[in-house]
């Protein structure tokens, strides 16, 4: 079976750059949605907690539960509880979500900055500090989620402007409530990168923990190192005579005699299709004809193949980000820490 491979010295080095720029590892949020962003949930809470990191995001109750015990503190991103833990904190969405939560709930309050995806309006503020004392839920934290701190500055500086004036008004409401003071966080890892002095309370990171960030105007994004490596084994292998074809739809033909090799992984492992044709890997073996669902062939004899290190250059041969090659890997291929 093909099988990841975990770099936990490339994980530690980009903590210890993300820890830089936030000033303390107590302020990194790790993220562990979507199966750690494919690199398997457990074996990345595994490695966190090694490392020290006391705080997770994911987006399920589920996932919340099955890495419990490795946090202090696991904020849900769209989810209601299913039983009590004093360490799960739920994000309101929208004002109406209020009432779904039981009272006593530890909740974080989603604003929309500019996203215009999830989280309430900045004019409902005082509404939503109404409903929360009303349902008897207990909020800790005011955060906001960027669109487009790697893509584009202005867009970046306004909802920073914005969440500056949510921060001051939910402040305000907060020694109105007479509640204890609240917690704020607006950045995920382009916009840990992009500002100067983080001064919040935390900072939700995924893509830079796991060394895919691409964000080519920091230079301390380039020090991150992709930690996932996939590879897979070889079934068996052939001479392909002049003008011989391969796989599906025969729609690899030989130039020239030569040797390839067919490999345990496919579309249905998660590799996606999109790459047929034109990927090459790390060691310069080339991808031949079309990937099929178990099945990929390449000009190579070896008995393993690494397919790749650095979910960025698949990325870019199928025309998408890593985050897509990274979260389509199936959670049944085997996870090894190296
Ligand atoms: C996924 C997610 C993040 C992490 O984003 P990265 O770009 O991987 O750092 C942070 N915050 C929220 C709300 C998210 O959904």
């Amino acid at each position: 079976m093909a099988y990841i491979t975990l770099n936990k010295k490339h994980f530690f080095n980009n903590l210890n750059i993300i820890a830089q720029r936030s000033y303390g590892k107590d302020k990194i949020a790790l993220v562990l949605k979507d199966n750690a962003y494919g690199h398997g949930l457990r074996e990345t809470a595994i490695m966190a907690q090694e490392y020290g990191i006391s705080k997770a995001v994911v987006r399920s109750y589920d996932e919340a539960k099955e890495i419990e015990d490795f946090f202090e503190y696991i904020l849900i991103l769209v989810d209601t509880p299913k039983q009590c833990s004093a360490k799960f904190r739920y994000t309101l969405n929208d004002l109406h979500a209020i009432k779904k939560f039981p009272k006593g709930t530890k909740v974080e309050l989603k604003v929309n900055t500019g996203m215009n995806r999830n989280g309430i309006e900045m004019d409902e503020l005082r509404e939503a500090f109404q409903a929360i004392e009303r349902q008897g839920l207990v909020l800790e934290a005011v955060f906001t989620h960027h669109s487009s701190a790697d893509e584009d500055e202005a867009v970046f500086a306004e909802q920073n402007e914005n969440f500056a004036r949510v921060r001051a008004e939910t402040t305000t409401l907060q020694k109105e409530y007479a509640l204890s003071p609240l917690r704020f966080h607006s950045c995920n890892s382009a916009a840990l990168f992009q500002t100067e002095n983080f001064s919040e309370d935390m900072a939700r990171v995924g893509i830079a923990a796991y060394g895919c960030l691409e964000l080519p105007q920091s230079k301390e994004a380039q020090k991150l190192k992709p930690v996932l490596s996939l590879y897979a084994k070889r079934i068996s292998s052939r001479r392909l005579r002049e003008g011989a074809c391969v796989g599906y739809g025969a729609s690899y033909k030989a130039e020239q005699e030569c040797r390839v090799s067919n490999y345990d992984f496919g579309y249905g492992d998660g590799f996606l299709r999109s790459c047929s044709h034109q990927y090459i890997t790390p060691e310069s073996k080339e991808l031949l004809g079309r990937i099929s669902m178990d099945n990929s062939s390449f000009l190579a004899d070896d008995e393993e193949l690494l397919i790749f290190n650095d979910a960025r250059v698949v990325a870019k041969s199928a025309g998408t980000i890593s985050y897509e090659v990274l979260t389509a890997l199936k959670e049944r291929l085997p996870r090894k820490l190296v």
